[in-house]
């Protein structure tokens, strides 16, 4: 750290992303991508835009806003396009949080918020998850709070339904309820069609999973009108073209094969049954995931011997070091060859116990 770094950031630590290997050395079912690259379309379309890059790109992105306003079921000033859903959910705490509202999320859920607190100096209160790792709604009623939700949350996999969230968002009439839906796609019910019902609903979602675009970056939120007018407000303080180029056509390109984005989803939801049931029979404690990862603990393996382990094989996968799950590993669901590998490397890593 510098003499010059500011004093407000001095105690903040980052958060952590997974490990990214230079090599594709290893199965790498870690970090939640899909198995599948973008479509053919989408690669032609960011080739093609590479081509114009001395050009700004569009601030509006406005093809790329209508098209997905289309497929969303709402309108184009009901969505801001962001860098990955990550800046969204930053945008979101700059907007909606300050010393007089803090923040408020589960003691076990997607790692950059309670950063995002720290680097916006939001005071926050974390909401302890159920022993079974489920959200009690009722803890949520009346926090006088911005409250973030991941729905399924990450890592647990768990979803709660629509009109649990609606019973949130009925609860807190004066706050912003955001509900972070980078994982909906694998089996979780979207609360997008509750936003013309409530003006404190904030939905995120990404391309990053479903869509197969994580290297592009490229997420949004969607709510009513006043609250996305809000977020543009940040935006265009913070960095009007936050979308390249390429990626906005990318984006296009997938939004055009929306019939192979849903077959693909199809897969890795058949491979998350295929795993969950072949880790279960091993003896494996799996949560009921909604999502495209597997979280997972052993009665005989410790989690980070199970995640050390599978490194030494070439797999990778998450673990975490927070007490509460540390027993745990998640484990990205890929292609039906990855798994077969991943299951191989878990039962040869069980036998060694016994
Ligand atoms: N929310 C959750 C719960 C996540 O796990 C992730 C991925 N790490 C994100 C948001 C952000 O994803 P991205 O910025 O790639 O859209």
């Amino acid at each position: 750290m510098s003499r010059f770094f500011s004093p407000k950031y001095r105690e903040l630590t980052p958060y952590t992303p997974g490990e990214q290997p230079k090599e594709m050395q290893y199965i790498k079912l870690n970090t939640n991508e899909s198995p599948f690259p973008p479509s053919e379309r989408a690669i032609e379309e960011a080739a093609r835009a590479a081509k114009r890059l001395q050009l700004y790109p569009d601030p509006e992105c406005r093809e790329l806003n209508a098209s997905l306003a289309k497929v969303l079921g709402v309108l184009p000033d009901e969505i801001l396009l962001t860098n990955g859903s990550d800046e969204i959910l930053n945008f979101a705490f700059m907007a909606y949080c300050d010393e007089n509202t803090p923040a408020a999320f589960a003691d076990i859920t997607y790692g950059f918020y309670p950063v995002f607190a720290r680097l916006n100096c939001v005071p926050y209160t974390t909401v302890p998850l159920k022993e079974d790792f489920s959200i009690a709604v009722e803890d949520y009623f009346g926090l006088g709070s911005t409250i973030f939700i991941a729905n399924p949350n990450a890592p647990t996999g768990l979803a709660l339904t629509r009109s649990d969230i609606e019973r949130i968002l009925q609860a807190n009439p004066d706050h912003v309820v955001v509900v972070d839906e980078a994982y909906v796609d694998f089996g979780a019910e979207s609360c997008v069609p509750l936003i013309h019902k409530y003006d404190n609903l904030l939905v995120t979602q990404t391309f990053s999973k479903s869509r197969s675009m994580a290297g592009a970056r490229l997420g949004f939120g969607v709510g009513c009108r006043e609250l996305i007018a809000d977020l543009n407000t940040v935006k265009y303080s913070t960095n009007p073209y936050n979308i390249n180029s390429m990626t906005m056509a990318a984006g296009l390109g997938m939004l055009a094969d929306e019939e192979q984005t849903k077959s693909r989803i199809k897969t890795i939801v058949e491979n998350r049954a295929f795993t969950k049931a072949a880790l279960e029979e091993m003896g494996f404690t799996v949560t009921d995931s909604r999502t495209n990862f597997l979280f997972a603990k052993h009665p005989n393996v410790d989690g980070e011997a199970l995640y050390l382990g599978l490194k030494e094989r070439g797999i990778l996968v998450r673990h975490f070091s927070t007490p509460s799950i540390k027993d745990y590993n998640r484990i990205t669901v890929g292609t039906r060859e990855q798994m077969q590998a991943f299951l191989d490397g878990v039962r040869k890593i069980l036998e060694e116990q016994t």
